[in-house]
């Protein structure tokens, strides 16, 4: 019954954090815009979304794919994005139990699938996202019970660092960007 408890209470978890990562896949490409305000809107007509317009994965399948209000359809995205980090949630809560690990995986398996969206509309990674978090993961491994500071270490410089020489490299010999951060 707990177990029961628990997985159901990581899926929703996950699910509403999903919700939270559309917006953020939404707004973080965009200049200047914020990730807080305005609330929850359709991106078509504008109009504000109430709460059980907005209900992860539910509320997709209710609305039947479209806006209530002008009739657009709704993104596949949204329900895609809200599910998969549903799933992600519990595949981690089974790996790392609750442990310190568990919140630190929790945000940086959230913040690659962002990164993989945003990837997949605009060709970018966001260096808001990458770099900080280059300093929060090596933060977090002092902390983290998975790993030591020093594996830390040694995978920012193995794998940022491979990464980086060879894009460093293309750019030293053809003099235009090959590879992007
Ligand atoms: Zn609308």
């Amino acid at each position: 019954m707990l177990l029961t408890i628990i997985i159901v209470f990581s899926l929703i978890f996950g699910a509403s954090v999903g919700s939270f990562l559309n917006v953020v896949i939404l707004r973080l490409p965009e200049e200047g815009a914020s990730i807080v305000f305005p609330g929850s809107r359709c991106p078509k007509c504008l109009h504000d979304l109430k709460w059980y317009d907005n209900v992860p994965v539910i509320s997709f399948i209710l609305l039947k794919k479209q806006c209530r209000y002008c009739g657009v359809p709704i993104s596949w995205q949204y329900p895609l994005v809200e599910l998969t980090m549903a799933l992600l949630s519990l595949a981690l809560l089974f790996k790392f139990g609750f442990t310190y690990g568990l919140p630190i995986y929790f945000a940086f398996t959230a913040a690659l699938l962002v990164v993989i969206v945003i990837d997949f509309y605009h060709k970018i990674i966001p260096d808001v996202i990458s770099l900080s978090g280059i300093v929060i993961g090596f933060a977090c491994s002092f902390i983290n019970p998975v790993i030591t500071w020093q594996q830390s270490g040694i995978g920012l410089l193995v794998g940022g660092g491979s990464l980086y020489a060879v894009a460093a490299g293309y750019y030293l010999f053809t003099k235009r960007e090959g590879m992007g951060g």
